[in-house]
This record gives structure tokens, sequence and C-alpha cells, in this order.
């Protein structure tokens, strides 16, 4: 089922419109178990293929059914592999992996359906999904908001009082888009450099955030992955004195050694993470080109890649924080995991102004108090859609599960 809505205040400031695929996985004792997906290109197609691929299969067996997406297996294949042509969609079922590189919309589409399955699955055991990864450490999932930048970029009154209203809703950690941040001096948008006059309105601009944020409230950075190697370490030294939690993606994320040499030169954190399997992540981690970690729900395979990433990380004796791009689902879903894991630091959420995001699924306390996800001892993920705000941002075309 996909939604779709307004979205205030995105990427650059602004409105914009958003959509929301949300998953279902129905199993023949009744049971559901809800999932939500990223609305990347491809990932309906993916979802669609998945629905063939594993009908008929054991639920119970999550980590399987995510596997074989994401890795593959060897012939003969898993008892109930389709082959040939799946006949309910005309799809051809590859003899290997369904995906021969592993990123992109199938293991996007698996995410989804994994936090499903733990939905579902604790749903059957009466146990929340929390405890299907070993239990909680902690009550609540602590979340950090992504701010983006305020309209008028050009304000530093408004990124002061965009700063100070954080902080008064109770949330003690957020993070601002670097590249949106002074726009106005981009001269060239196809090259990977930072003009110092743009490292100097950035430094005003963040400068300004401090100032309303306070000394204590963690700050974050993020660099969309934008930069080469010289100025993401020379955006880092102007931006030292504000003692930001970390600076996320410095460069390009398909070479790790970039990021490594930005790390290397440096003196703010580096994190990493936001697309990546656990196979990306180890790479980053044994190039030693990162300090924080922050996979994200919707992209790394589901709740329980991401719990692995996190104990992969604690092993490594790196604090794990979770991106997140997702609605009322997926945010419920990482605060599972996150509230599961040792070395969890926070989650993002990035709709704190459109309200319908968080909205579209409900659960019997609300998203957020005091800056945090509250989890409680509901079965699954503890959470159930709210019919009406999805039948009010239905998207053409699309009808509400039965
Ligand atoms: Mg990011």
């Amino acid at each position: 089922m996909r939604l779709l809505g307004p979205r205030l205040h995105g990427v650059g400031g602004g409105e914009s419109k958003i959509y929301k695929v949300v998953v279902r996985v129905d199993t023949d004792a009744g049971v559901y178990g809800l999932g939500e997906v990223d609305d990347f290109a491809g990932v309906r197609d993916a979802l669609s293929y998945m629905d063939g691929y594993f009908r008929g299969r054991d639920p119970f067996r999550a980590n399987a059914i995510v596997s074989e997406m994401l890795y593959g297996t060897q012939a003969p294949n898993p008892a109930g592999s389709p082959r040939g042509m799946m006949s309910n969609q005309r799809i051809a079922v590859g003899m290997c992996s369904p995906t021969a590189t592993p990123w992109g919309p199938v293991v996007w589409a698996a995410s989804g359906v994994d936090i499903a399955l733990c939905d579902l699955i604790g749903k059957v055991l009466k146990t929340p999904a929390y405890t299907l990864l070993g239990g909680r450490f902690r009550d609540s999932a602590r979340v950090y908001l992504d701010r983006s930048s305020p309209d008028d970029i050009t304000d530093l009154g408004a990124w002061r009082t965009m700063a100070e209203e954080t902080a008064a809703l109770g949330f003690t950690q957020m993070k601002f888009d670097i590249d949106f941040m002074a726009t106005e001096c981009v001269t060239d948008v196809w090259n990977r450099s930072l003009s110092l006059r743009q490292i100097n309105r950035i430094t005003e601009r963040l400068n300004a955030v401090r100032e309303g944020a306070g000394k204590d409230f963690e700050v974050c950075v993020d660099c969309h992955m934008q930069y080469n190697v010289p100025d993401a370490i020379r955006v880092a030294e102007a931006l030292t004195h504000l003692n930001l939690l970390w600076l996320e993606d410095p460069t390009p994320i398909t070479n790790p050694d970039s990021c490594a040499q930005v790390r290397a030169k440096c003196r703010v954190p580096i994190c990493v993470g936001e697309m990546f399997i656990a196979e990306q992540v180890r790479l980053f981690v044994d190039h030693q080109a990162c300090d924080i970690l922050h996979p994200d729900v919707l992209f790394c395979g589901g709740m329980h890649e991401l719990r692995r990433i996190a104990d992969f990380a604690e092993l490594n004796h790196l604090p794990i924080a979770f991106h997140g791009n997702g609605g009322a689902i997926a945010t419920v879903a990482a605060a599972h995991v996150g509230v599961a894991s040792r070395n969890f630091l926070g989650l993002e959420y990035h709709f704190i102004e459109t309200p319908w995001i968080g909205e579209y699924a409900r659960r019997d306390v609300p998203l957020f108090r005091d800056g945090k996800v509250e989890l409680t001892d509901a079965p699954g993920l503890g959470i159930e859609l709210d019919r009406e705000v999805c039948r009010r941002h239905l998207a053409p075309g699309e009808s509400l599960f039965d």
C-alpha cells in the first residue's frame, strides 16, 4: 500500500511531497505483520517479486528469507524456492541470488519484509520484537532530529531559532545538511569542491546553531557523500571548534580509502553507513574509515541485519546510531533494535513538522515523548495502521489493506 502526502521542511527547507510504502505479510493463520519500505526506484517491483518468491514459506525463518535475498544460496537452493517462471507474476526466477549485487531495491524491499516478519513473529509469540533480539538494555530509544535548514538560509536568526526550538521540544541531538547550508555560494554543481566562501557561510550558520542549542547539545552535520578529500578535510577543520558529534559521509561511499584519508586528517568523528549492508560496514571498519556507524533499518536488510551490524560495531568498540528516513513503522522498528543494542546512541527522525508520516500507524503511546521512542510490552512492534490517516493519504490507484 502506497501513501502520498506533503512533506514540510524537507531537505533544503520548504515543502515537497513524499511517498511511504507499507508492507503487510499475511499468513494462513490470519496473523499478519506490518513493515515499511522507502519508495525508491524499483522497490515496488522487488516487493512484487518477493510476494511471489516467498509465498508459502515459514515466516518464522526470517533470517533465511532475508539472507536468501541479500546473498543467494547454492543449488539445489532451499526447499520451497521457486524455479523457472513464477506463474502468478510471469517473472523468471534466477538460478542463483535474486540480486547479484547486494545493494539497491531488492535489499530495500527485503528490509521492509524483515520488519513485517519481526512484527508477525512477536505477535504470534506474544512478545515485543526487542525480546526476539535478546531483550532490551533500556526502556526507550533516543531520537535525534534532522533539521535540514530554515527556508531563508541567509538569516542567522532563523538558524538560531531552529536550534532553540529543537531543544525546547525535548530533543538532545540534531543534524544539519551542510551541502544545503550555503547553496548561494555554489558556483559549479558538478564539482566536488567547497569554496572558502561556502565554508565560511556554513561555519557562521552553524555558529548560530550552537548559540541557539547551547554548549551541551549534540550537533551533527551531513555531507551527503558530496566532497573531494581535501575540501572535506578543510570543512571539518573549520568546524572543529563546534565540538560536533560527527561529520557524516564526507566523501563518496564507493571508496572507503577516501573516507579514511579524511578521518586521518581531521579531528571531527566520522560517521558513515546509511545505505550500507553488513558487508559494506565491515569494509569501512577494516579500512579504518569511520568512528561511528549509521545504518538504516530500511536499507541494511531489516531489523535482524541492523542488530548484526550493531553487534559488529560493538566488537570493534564503535558506537552506532541509526539513520532514519522512515515514518511511524520504520521508526518504531529501529527503536526496538536500538533498545536491544548495547552501543546504541540514537535514531534519526526527519518528519517532526509533518504529522501524518508519524501517525499513519499508531501505538498505545505517542511516537515520541521527551525526545525518545518509549517501548512498551506490546507484542511485535506494538503498532497498528491508523486507517483514517492512511485513507486520507492513499496514493492514486492504491487501496487500503482489507
Ligand atoms: Mg546522511
